[in-house]
């Protein structure tokens, strides 16, 4: 399964990312690509890939991006194909924490193959508190940030789930039950095996 979750800047998508992951070695995050210059701490292919314009571009070109988007105003954001296709054919959940414009894209790529979650604040203040408290942009970056959180909040409509992110615990919580659920949908797995065993041992 293709787990995509966006939602706005600064509402805890990394951070109830995070708390999955801890709890699910067995999924994957994918690592995008970005012209945006890395943030104290932020680990070049842990984070993202920190790529210049150029590089994006060639990328692009080449193929070698799943979905791209110009955010926050002038900054490029894309997926890497190669890592989710590898991660789909080897069976294997992957995770994408990316806009909008790259969940349409996945869309209209992979249809219902992908699980599209949109994690929203409890209220904007909430939101406007976090992305100042993390303490990692700018105020001029912050109000970009802010300017496309609304452009964000106006997308909830094509997601197939929304999370809260509310209390942290819940918020991972509610993510995981996601990922249960969807395991457990008859469209992903292939349970004419199972079927043809069990009747097989009833003598079927
Ligand atoms: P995003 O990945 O969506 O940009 P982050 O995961 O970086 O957001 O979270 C932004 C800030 O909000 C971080 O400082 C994080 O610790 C904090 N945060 C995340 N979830 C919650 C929550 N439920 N309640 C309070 N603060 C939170
Ligand atoms: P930042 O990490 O700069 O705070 O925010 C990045 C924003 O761009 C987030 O809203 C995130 O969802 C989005 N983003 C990150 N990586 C990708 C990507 O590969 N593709 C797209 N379309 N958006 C991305």
């Amino acid at each position: 399964m293709l787990l995509v979750v966006s939602g706005p800047s600064g509402v805890g998508k990394g951070t109830v990312i995070g708390r999955l992951l801890q709890r699910r070695p067995d999924m994957r995050k994918s690592v995008s690509c970005t012209t945006r210059p890395p943030r104290a701490g932020e680990r070049e292919g842990e984070d993202y890939f920190f790529v210049s314009p150029q590089q994006f571009a060639r990328m692009r070109r080449a193929g070698e991006l799943l979905e791209w988007a110009v955010v926050h105003g002038d900054l490029l954001y894309g997926t890497p194909r190669g890592p989710v296709e590898q991660a789909l054919a080897d069976g294997q959940d992957i995770v994408l924490e990316i806009d909008y414009q790259g969940a349409q894209a996945v869309r209209r790529q992979l249809g219902d193959e992908a699980v599209l979650v949109f994690v929203a604040p409890p209220c904007w203040q909430a939101l406007v508190d976090r992305l100042r408290g993390r303490n990692t942009e700018s105020e001029e970056a912050v109000t970009k940030r802010i300017a496309s959180a609304v452009t964000e909040l106006s997308h909830m409509g094509m997601y197939d789930y929304i999370i809260v992110n509310d209390d942290i615990q819940q918020a991972a919580d509610e993510l995981e039950a996601i990922v249960v659920a969807e395991r457990a949908n008859v469209n992903r797995w292939d349970w004419r095996q199972l079927q043809q065993r069990l009747l097989s041992e009833a003598g079927e």
